[in-house]
């Protein structure tokens, strides 16, 4: 049994390394904790930076996590604006950039992601942003005037939620999507269609199946040249084509990683007295019998919750399906699950509207559900996925039926 920790460094100061700080102070954790942080910001909540805030609805302010008060009150020191240049296990200690070392009984790394990188011709030009930071969004922020002709690469929940934003503000936007349907990474072809359809119906050109050859101009871009030899004209570019998980540190350490850095379920990677969350952390999905890396708020905040527990030798949080959203124009999207190995898709409501639900079904148990602007199918639907439970197709389809009696039936 290793012994009560003293010091706990998190290196990462996003949504999980927060959530593990507050965690372990909430816990009645009295040792020392530092939060190390390559960006200046306190922890702060990314979901805003391509919806409000990019619109202009919130201030910076408003994003972070906790007020700067709650750190000096609760004993958590905030080390930000530098970053852990390297990690080694047998000294437990951490060094930092600034030249700086710091000793931890316990480490916990929440590094996130970084945006993966185009290769293409051009892709160093001026103009051509991506979306992950505030910094970045600020940045985005001072091209995205009314009638600015804005390109977005990638039809993600990045690319289609800054585009509804680009709208919103009066940009012209054009959508270059790789795959023959948007989000194809995260649901379901009708989910696609229909989002595909409300972009369109906004103004905005959908590209799908975008071949992009390169990027034209000098110093800033000024085009995207398509395969076909098509230039479309751009004031900027959005790059959002997905991340990569920050886990350079963990595999110079000697950690065991793949996509991810490799964790169980309780967070703890290859060394007892490391743990990884968020982003970052390759770990057990104990609803779908596999490992995988999820990117969500609620994985942060779930992996910051488990490794506390950890940490503390308390008990774990219960484990909730993993879960996310996304708000485009009057829309919210709420899924609940993973879709990916369903059998079966069962939509309930009017495809054509704009509030339905799609339930994905594997052998005739519910593995996720997408809901749109649905309240309940989405809160009913979370504990159908979490139970795997087995419910009638027929049911599922019929509006009829409430959900709040698909529930009861089913979970009884
Ligand atoms: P992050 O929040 O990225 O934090 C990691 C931090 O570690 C960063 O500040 C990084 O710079 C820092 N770091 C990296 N390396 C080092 C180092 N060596 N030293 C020090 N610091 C380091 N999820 C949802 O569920 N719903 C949404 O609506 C949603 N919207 C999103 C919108 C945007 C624009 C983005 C970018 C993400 C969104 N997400 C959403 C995803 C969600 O924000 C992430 O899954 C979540 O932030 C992951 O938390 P994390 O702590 O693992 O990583
Ligand atoms: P994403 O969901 O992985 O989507 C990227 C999309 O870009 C994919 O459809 C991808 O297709 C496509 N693509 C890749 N290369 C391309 C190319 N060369 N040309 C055109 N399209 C290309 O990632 P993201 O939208 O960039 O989001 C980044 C991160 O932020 C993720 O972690 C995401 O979860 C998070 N985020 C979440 C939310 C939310 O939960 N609401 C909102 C914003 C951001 P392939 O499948 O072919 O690669």
């Amino acid at each position: 049994m290793p012994e009560a920790p003293q010091r706990v460094v998190i290196i990462g100061a996003g949504q999980a390394g927060g959530q593990a700080a507050y965690s372990l102070r909430l816990g009645g954790f009295e040792g020392e904790i530092i939060i190390v942080g390559d960006e200046r910001a306190p922890p702060y909540q990314r979901p805003p930076l391509s919806k409000a805030y990019l619109k202009g609805e919130l201030e910076a302010d408003r994003l972070f996590l906790k007020p700067l008060e709650y750190y000096a009150e609760h004993r958590v020191e905030l080390l930000t604006g530098d970053a852990a240049a390297a990690i080694d296990l047998d000294a437990k200690t951490v060094t930092l950039e600034s030249g700086g070392k710091l000793g931890w009984d316990r480490l916990v790394i929440a590094t996130g992601a970084r945006p993966r990188k185009l290769s293409l011709e051009g892709s160093d030009l001026g103009n051509i942003t991506e979306l992950r930071t505030l910094a970045d969004v600020d940045r985005l922020k001072s091209l995205a005037r009314a009638g600015a002709r804005m390109v977005v690469v990638g039809a993600g929940y990045i690319g289609l939620e800054a585009a509804a934003v680009g709208r919103q503000l009066g940009l012209e936007v054009t959508v270059l999507e790789a795959m023959p349907q948007v989000l194809s990474r995260v649901a379901g072809p009708e989910i696609g269609a229909f989002y595909t359809r409300i972009h369109r119906e906004a103004g905005t050109d959908v590209r799908l199946g975008a071949r992009i050859e390169k990027f034209e101009g000098h110093g800033l871009v000024t085009g995207v040249r398509m395969s076909d030899g098509e230039v479309i004209p751009a004031d900027f570019v959005l790059v959002g084509v997905g991340v990569l998980p920050n886990m350079e540190l963990a595999l110079a350490a000697g950690l065991s990683c793949g996509n991810g850095i490799v964790v169980d379920e309780q967070m703890r990677t290859s060394d007892p007295n490391v743990f990884a969350i968020g982003d970052v952390a390759w770990r057990p999905l104990v609803h779908y019998g596999r490992e995988g890396r999820l990117e969500s708020v609620h994985n942060a905040i779930e992996g910051g919750k488990l490794a506390a527990a950890a940490i503390l030798g308390a008990n774990p949080p219960g484990l909730e399906a993993p879960w996310f959203w996304s708000d485009q124009f009057d829309l919210k999207l709420q899924t609940a699950g993973l879709w990916t190995g369903a059998d079966e898709r069962i939509v309930r409501g009017d495809l054509g509207g704009r509030a339905f639900a799609v339930f994905y079904l594997k052998e005739g148990h519910v593995i996720a559900v997408d809901a749109v602007n649905s309240g309940p199918e989405f809160i009913v639907g979370k504990k159908l996925v979490a139970a795997k439970a087995k419910v009638a197709p027929g049911d599922l389809a019929d509006k009829s039926i409430s959900m709040k009696d698909i529930g009861a039936r089913a979970l009884s």
